[in-house]
């Protein structure tokens, strides 16, 4: 018998392991995979951008998409620097990047797990790998442990309490398969609606294959819905063979994911020149005109465009092909400017869980206390991470409000034992 099980050895299991077991409990962390934290090892591109350094007033205002007043007491009891003091101190030097992105020093995202495994290994929290949660023991409402499949077959692990950090849906192949949903769900906790966010967005024009491969900066994506702007802003994205995506695509995916139950139809438009006034443009043409009035006109136009970008253009605006510079007229300038303003996409959907940094959706928060991550359903099981219906953007949110949760419930219940 364990004081506290918890399911699920990601970011939030290990960071709950660890609180509770500095609480003084007997704590026993199940994984279904060969090792702890496989997806922090995919994350930040490897370099795992494990918090942000950001205050965490703008973690509320501006970063968490879902339920961030749900998020006050788990950020607050567990704050960024927490993390980062963490790191240092488990032996994992961090550094803050553009975007108050912090990475380790190494950029190696494996040492960020390092830092947490010695932190358990001090902690004396017992380990049990390739080992299987296929269901929650409970009597009377209250949690009593966990039925696991190990090589050795089933059996059953006692435990006072029990933390359930399985993660989400996304990138299945490390593990988030969605078993805490079934979870929660059997035992009466209400899911919300599962969708994939941060995440690729798959495009109608034949013309964006095309692009495959191009990468744009300093550009504004904007979305509109009915013709009302839904969403807009500013950055780096790409073409890819599907699509768009990028650090611009990924947040606006979570920001429209949030607001539409279907992304089909939407329309986006990129401002390729969004330094330039359309006036500024139309003068940089006149210039760029003077002096080639019988060169072609996309030969002289086409130094405002990267090279991928010439034959769509031409495509899209066929009134210049062909033309040379003094046959263009004022009307013609306005409608190519026109297209470098509003370059334009509909959006068909995502590419899916397969390629989604997060889930949003999960278990309803409104079932959980915000102060303990306890059930108000299940007395003695708590939640943890992404199993919750809480989401960010991308820039180490997603990862910090996974370390806080974790905490949160490790000390909740690890305190509830005393
Ligand atoms: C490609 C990619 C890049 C990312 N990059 C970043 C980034 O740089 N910064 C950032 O903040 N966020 C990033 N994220 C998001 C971040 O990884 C997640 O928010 C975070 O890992 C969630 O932590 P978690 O502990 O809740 O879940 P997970 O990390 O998914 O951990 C859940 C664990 O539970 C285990 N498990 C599941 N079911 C069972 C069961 N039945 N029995 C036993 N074990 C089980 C799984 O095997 C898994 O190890 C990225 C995500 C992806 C996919």
């Amino acid at each position: 018998m364990y004081d506290v099980l918890v399911v699920g050895g990601g970011a939030a299991g290990m960071m709950a392991a660890a609180a509770a077991a500095e609480k003084g409990a007997s704590v026993a962390l199940i994984e279904k995979n060969e090792k702890l934290g496989k997806k922090i090892y995919i994350t930040g591109k490897g370099r795992c951008n494990l918090t942000n350094a950001s205050d965490l007033e703008e973690y509320f205002s501006q970063y968490i998409v879902s339920n961030p007043k749900f998020l006050y007491s788990a950020l607050y009891g567990f704050t960024n620097t927490d993390m980062m003091d963490f790191m240092e101190r488990y032996g994992t030097p961090v550094k803050t990047e553009r975007g108050n992105r912090v990475f380790p020093v190494s950029d190696h995202a494996s040492d960020v797990t390092k830092a947490i495994h010695k932190c358990l290994e001090e902690r004396n929290v017992k380990i049990f790998l390739n080992t299987e949660v296929k269901r929650l023991l409970v009597q009377d409402s209250e949690v009593a442990g966990v039925s696991v499949n190990t090589s050795h077959g089933s059996e059953e692990i006692k435990a006072k309490k029990v933390i359930i950090a399985t993660g989400g849906l996304s990138y299945s192949t490390t593990g988030s398969t969605g078993d805490g949903y079934r979870f929660a769900a059997d035992l009466g906790h209400d899911v919300t609606e599962l969708r994939p966010s941060l995440v690729p967005l798959t495009v109608k024009e034949d013309y964006i294959k095309k692009l495959q491969g191009l990468s744009l900066k300093n550009v504004t994506l904007s979305f509109y819905k009915e013709d009302k702007k839904v969403y807009s802003g500013f950055g780096e994205m790409l073409f890819t063979h599907f699509g768009i995506s990028g650090p611009l695509v990924l947040s606006a995916s979570a920001v429209l994911t949030k607001k539409y139950r279907e992304l089909n139809g939407l329309k986006g438009e990129i401002d390729l020149k969004s330094a330039l006034s359309y006036e500024e443009l139309d003068n940089r043409l006149l210039r760029d005109f003077k002096g080639n009035e019988n060169k072609d006109f996309f030969n002289v136009a086409g130094g405002l465009l990267p090279g991928k970008l010439r034959p769509v253009m031409e495509e899209l605006f066929p009134e210049g092909k062909g033309k040379k510079v003094n046959e263009i007229t004022r009307e013609d300038r306005r409608r190519f400017i026109e297209l470098l303003k509003h370059f334009p996409l509909t959006v068909t959907g995502n590419t899916g869980f397969k390629e989604a940094v997060i889930t949003q959706g999960g278990v309803n928060v409104k079932e959980i206390d915000p102060s303990t991550m306890e059930s108000k359903k299940i007395k003695g099981l708590y939640f943890a991470g992404e199993v919750l219906d809480v989401d960010a953007l991308t820039g180490g949110f997603n990862l910090q409000i996974a370390f806080s949760t974790g905490v949160l419930s490790g000390i909740s219940a690890g305190e509830s034992l005393r």
